[in-house]
């Protein structure tokens, strides 16, 4: 036993536990969690929380390179401005970035995240080679630098090498603005073995597969994709893109007679290893689908709104029993509580209703969001986390009660309270595998990883 936690307000999906006594293994792992302290901690020093515990937010899709882009993208494009603009303008960005710029990027990316309340991120690893196009050696290069920035930082990662073997529908090969991006099957796969041994061991780490979308990842490659991924790890997670664009549901019923989730539901074992990013424009047959498989629909509401994607359906989803999850992808805003917020909001904006997720007469929306990010989070990082009870890591925000928006609130109000009207600044208190990452809302390397951070966009300006 390396800790024992007194914390004085913990919440889990069943209700507030105050206190609760929780067990912290030699691993980073939850021993035993009670309400009142028990023996075996014996003569361990306590150590005592004052506050809102919950358990840490899964952040199920990032590219952390495009945080380095956050707000230069505003400006009004000539001619309109769409998506598929906002791609080129990252396809510009993602041409001069170093291994080096990515770390850099990724490290300061990812203690914000710490700070927000996320404890685990999805990373949708697409940017391999270098800016020729050529791989790097190893190629596992851009990779390996994205996770020593996790390491640093101190959050959990799932990384997600991303297959992309067409520039588009019709099968033609990458243009050059993806040349970074191109691979085939076998490479990705052995780029997935070589991550795997560099894991190995690492409880804080876990090794997935994306194919990018079914844009660029024909039939044919995705099918060798998976079946090389069952042989390496049957358990494996595998995220991909899908329906974000209307433009892509058009282009996908033009080249296989059937929109993206459906011909995805019909074509390939989805189940619940699969993280369907952004599901936004799907009917009630694909939603009904995507319940029945157990995939999680991958939601990212601030990026969505950002790039004029469109609302994803929430309120079907919730309703046909469908596992959901957030995702902070382009890292516009990186707000654990502005992804649920921006959840919710859209579908009021459009139903024009209130408390629309809040599933039953009574029920809190806020403790209904964070109880359906958590759980699908955490089936989408393919890691033991998501709940502070035995057998998960150690990953624990803690809320300041001293923060006027949760002032004077009774514990059944905080959630809402810091989902509806609070943002970062109410999470004082960070854990990640039974280790303080956030004291008192700070990091202990955010100086120099901020130092760095401004190097890199200062060479990148
Ligand atoms: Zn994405």
């Amino acid at each position: 036993l390396t800790g024992l936690l007194e914390i004085e307000h913990l919440w889990t999906p069943a209700g507030w536990l105050s206190p609760a006594f929780v067990a912290i293994g030699p691993d980073g792992g939850v021993v035993r969690v009670e309400p009142v302290r028990f023996r075996e901690a014996g003569a361990a020093t306590v150590e005592r929380v004052a506050g809102y515990a919950l358990p840490g937010m899964p952040n199920l899709h990032s590219h952390a390179f495009q945080r380095g882009l956050a707000g230069l993208a505003e400006r009004a494009a000539p001619g309109g401005d769409t998506f598929w603009t906002w791609r080129e303008t990252m396809y510009r960005f993602v041409a001069r970035l170093a291994p080096e710029d990515v770390e850099a990027i990724a490290a300061q990316l990812y203690v914000e995240m710490l700070r927000a309340g996320y404890t685990a991120v999805a990373e949708f690893h697409y940017l391999h080679h270098d800016p020729d196009g050529r791989p790097y050696a190893p190629p596992t290069r851009m990779a390996d630098h994205v996770l020593a920035a996790a390491r640093r930082a101190g959050i959990g990662i799932t990384i997600l090498p991303a297959l992309y073997a067409a520039g588009g529908f019709g099968g033609a090969p990458p243009e050059a603005g993806q040349r970074r991006f191109a691979t085939d099957a076998p490479a990705l796969l052995r780029l997935v073995e070589a991550l795997r041994q560099t894991a190995r061991g690492d409880p804080a780490a876990r090794v997935g597969a994306a194919p990018h979308s079914l844009r660029a990842a024909p039939p044919a490659a995705l099918a060798d994709l998976l079946a090389g991924l069952e042989r390496l790890d049957a358990t494996a997670p595998i995220h991909v893109h899908v329906a974000e664009q209307r433009r892509e549901v058009e282009e996908c019923l033009a080249a296989r007679g059937t929109p993206p989730v459906a011909w995805l539901l019909d074509h390939a074992p989805v189940d619940s290893r699969w993280c369907l990013v952004h599901a936004t424009h799907v009917g009630r047959e694909e939603i009904a689908g995507i319940a029945r498989s157990g995939a999680v629909a991958g939601l990212c509401p601030t990026t969505e709104a950002n790039l004029g994607d469109g609302v994803g359906p929430a309120a079907a989803l919730f309703a046909a029993g469908a596992a959901i999850g957030i995702g902070s992808d382009s890292h516009v805003s990186v707000s654990v509580v502005e992804e649920l917020r921006w959840l919710e909001y859209a579908q009021r904006l459009t139903g024009g209703r209130r408390t629309v997720l809040a599933g039953r007469a009574g029920g809190s929306v806020g403790e209904r969001l964070w109880a359906a990010a958590l759980e699908g989070g955490t089936r989408a990082v393919a890691r033991p986390v998501g709940a502070v009870a035995p057998g998960r890591r150690a990953d624990v925000v803690v809320l300041d009660p001293g923060h006027p928006v949760l002032a004077e609130r009774a514990r059944e109000q905080v959630l809402d309270a810091f989902v509806f009207a609070g943002d970062s600044t109410c999470v004082r208190d960070v854990m990640v595998g039974g280790r303080w990452v956030v004291r008192d809302r700070r990091h202990p390397d955010e100086g120099p990883i901020l130092d760095a951070y401004r190097r890199t966009l200062r060479r990148l300006a």
